[in-house]
């Protein structure tokens, strides 16, 4: 998530820094500082918006000499977007200073610990904590910065890139990584770091890209140090030479941000249900579910409230609240909820979904259910967004900043949170055994590697694409916990290839869809094994007997659809309330080539707005 940028060198820090920023604000951020080093004073300035509010913060508060700086874009994850919480965050000395993309898990039991042992804190984040882990660790073992890092990185469970300056130590900037991006520019004399090469491609075409669990020591005058967290092994940098432009840099190397985002998905959902989901003790936590528990399990319904992908997020999420937990669901379209006089009572749980947390729909719903004595929890992606400061509760998914119009990464994250609501309360009713509570935790555990896997599939479904790319319409069909999936399959291939497409309960076909198959009509089915896999190809039969062109998404190894299909795309087998999470990966990949090869505009498609602030 987010932006860093530092300089150690000969040249002013301060533009270079700014400038750096800015090229990462594609990557979205609602927060901004630097903390700049003259040669004798470390300073700071932050604040919550865009880096041109940076600087004029700066221009108000700080002179801008100096050769040393880091900068930060921030994205939040814990504490809302404000002044205080924005990065650099200083230890208590106020000899370090840290900026950090990503989270620690376990900064609660850290703040605690380091709380008793007199340190104080001005912000919400779980970064500051690691700055005064890092200081503690210093002054009570008598390290140097870099071993400090090191040592208090190995007390951290999370994900990190971090860059870490001491003012005493002035030659210096301790940089690390573990599942966020950092690459080190390394000119003559100078040192550049950053998420990705973008800030310092004019000044060096030399990085080394940290890889997960290592520490780079940059010291002027000196080569790069790099070690290995854990073991404290030396690791020989790489230094390559970079052959992109910017564009390419910005999308990390994809054509588009839909893609990337695709490709996210993995450590996207790893990041939802980090420090949630603990599967060796059998438990999920997650507070804004804890703190109201009484009020869950006194719910007599649950009525979700959402619009567009998050609204088929929330018909997933259907399934599994009345499978698992045996709570009854509505799912309701904000935008006819809030006009049609709904009967609510103080006994509803109203959960609103909301990628951007602005949605004006959701967030009316919200406040008509509100109005009538509802609980109202909210689920969003954006931390301190209205929806978060308008509900009881919530959880966010840690999806990181989307910025593809058409949702992806929202959508997995979206039903990777009501996921773990709905086991915790599964759990928490007796709703569930706890053999099966810890069945569906290992399961969701092993869900990143199996997205991966199922992103494999690519080049295949490309190959489909260029097959159906002519189609004029598209059905999508799917039974139980994946009609809704089939639903969102279509309204990707809508949204961003402007083909006309229809998602429908496999059953529902012969009640009308039916009358549309001929040859040139394309169906994807999605036929997993668990969950009426033999009433679906049972209903594969019927569009192959009106010579529909068939393609399965099935379950790795199948042979029965195989034999029926014009083509298969595969997935890895899992639970079937989480099979939603894999099938919907060939269909979003299905969707992006199809309009790729149309020429379309995919991250930006005609009409669309990514938060949708109107009703
Ligand atoms: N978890 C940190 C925070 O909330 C860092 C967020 C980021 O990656 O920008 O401040």
């Amino acid at each position: 998530m987010c932006g860093i940028v530092g300089y150690i060198g000969y040249r002013e820090a301060y533009p270079i820094v700014i400038n750096g920023l800015k090229r990462l604000e594609y990557r979205g951020y609602d927060s901004a500082g630097i903390a700049l080093f003259d040669g004798e004073h470390l300073k700071v300035a932050k604040t919550k918006g865009k880096v041109v509010d940076l600087e004029d913060k700066v221009k108000r508060e700080l002179t801008t000499d100096g050769h040393i700086a880091l900068g930060h874009t921030r994205w939040a994850t814990h504490g809302v977007p404000n002044d205080v919480n924005s990065h650099p965050h200083y230890s208590n000395s106020e000899n370090l200073v840290i900026i950090h993309n990503g989270i620690i898990e376990n900064y609660e039991s850290l703040k605690k610990a380091l709380k008793e042992r007199g340190y104080t804190f001005k912000s919400d984040t779980d970064t500051e904590v690691l700055v005064n882990l890092i200081e503690d660790v210093m002054s009570k073992e008598n390290l140097k910065l870099g071993k400090a890092v090191q040592v208090a990185l190995n007390q951290v469970i999370g994900a990190y890139a971090i860059a870490v300056f001491d003012k005493n130590k002035p030659d210096e900037i301790i940089a690390a990584r573990l599942g966020s991006p950092l690459a080190i520019g390394v000119g003559k004399d100078e040192f550049f770091i950053a998420s990705d090469a973008s800030p310092f491609l004019e000044f060096t075409k030399n990085a080394i890209y940290l890889e997960d669990e290592e520490l780079a020591i940059i010291r002027l005058g000196r080569d790069v140090k790099i070690r290995k967290i854990k073991d404290d092994s030396m690791v020989d940098p790489y230094v390559q030479a970079l052959q992109l432009n910017l564009e390419q840099i910005e999308k990390g190397g994809y054509e588009h941000f839909m893609l990337k985002e695709i490709y996210e998905q993995p450590s996207a959902i790893l990041d939802t249900f980090r420090g949630r989901l603990l599967s060796n003790e059998a438990i999920i936590k997650m507070s804004g579910v804890e703190d109201n528990m009484k009020k869950f399990l006194n719910a007599e319904r649950i009525i979700i409230v959402a619009c567009g992908t998050s609204w088929h997020a929330g018909l997933v999420s259907e399934y599994i609240f009345e499978d698992l937990a045996r709570i009854p669901v509505e799912v309701e379209y904000a935008s006819e909820f809030r006009y049609r006089n709904p009967v609510i009572t103080e006994k509803d749980i109203v959960i609103a979904i909301s990628q951007s947390g602005e949605t004006a729909d959701t967030l009316a719903a919200i406040k008509l259910a509100k109005s009538k004595g509802a609980f109202v929890f909210g689920v969003c992606n954006v931390v301190g967004s209205s929806i978060a400061r308008e509900t009881h509760a919530g959880a966010y998914t840690h999806a990181g900043p989307e910025i593809g119009v058409a949702s992806t990464k929202a959508f997995t994250t979206q039903i990777t949170v009501l996921s773990l609501i709905a086991l915790r309360l599964a759990r928490a009713k007796g709703t569930i055994s706890s053999s099966d509570f810890r069945h569906h935790l290992i399961e969701l555990e092993l869900i990143p590697d199996k997205v991966k896997k199922a992103l494999e599939s690519d080049s295949y479904v490309k190959t489909v694409a260029d097959i159906y790319k002519t189609a004029k319409n598209c059905l999508y069909l799917g039974r139980g916990y994946n009609f809704p999936v089939a639903l969102e399959g279509a309204l990707k291939l809508k949204e961003i290839s402007y083909i006309h497409a229809e998602g429908y309960p496999a059953a529902e076909m012969k009640h009308g869809p039916i009358a549309l198959i001929d040859e040139q009509m394309p169906v994807i089915v999605i036929a997993t094994k668990k969950g009426h896999y033999e009433k679906v190809v049972s209903n594969i039969q019927e569009i192959k007997s009106r010579k529909g062109k068939i393609i399965g998404v099935v379950t790795e190894g199948d042979t029965q659809v195989k034999d029926l299909a014009d083509h298969v795309i595969e997935v890895p087998e899992t639970l079937e309330a989480l099979s939603p999470l894999l099938t919907t990966i060939p269909l979003q990949l299905l969707s992006y080539h199809i309009a790729v090869m149309l020429g379309k505009n995919v991250d930006q498609p005609r009409n669309l707005a990514k938060s949708v602030t109107v009703e």
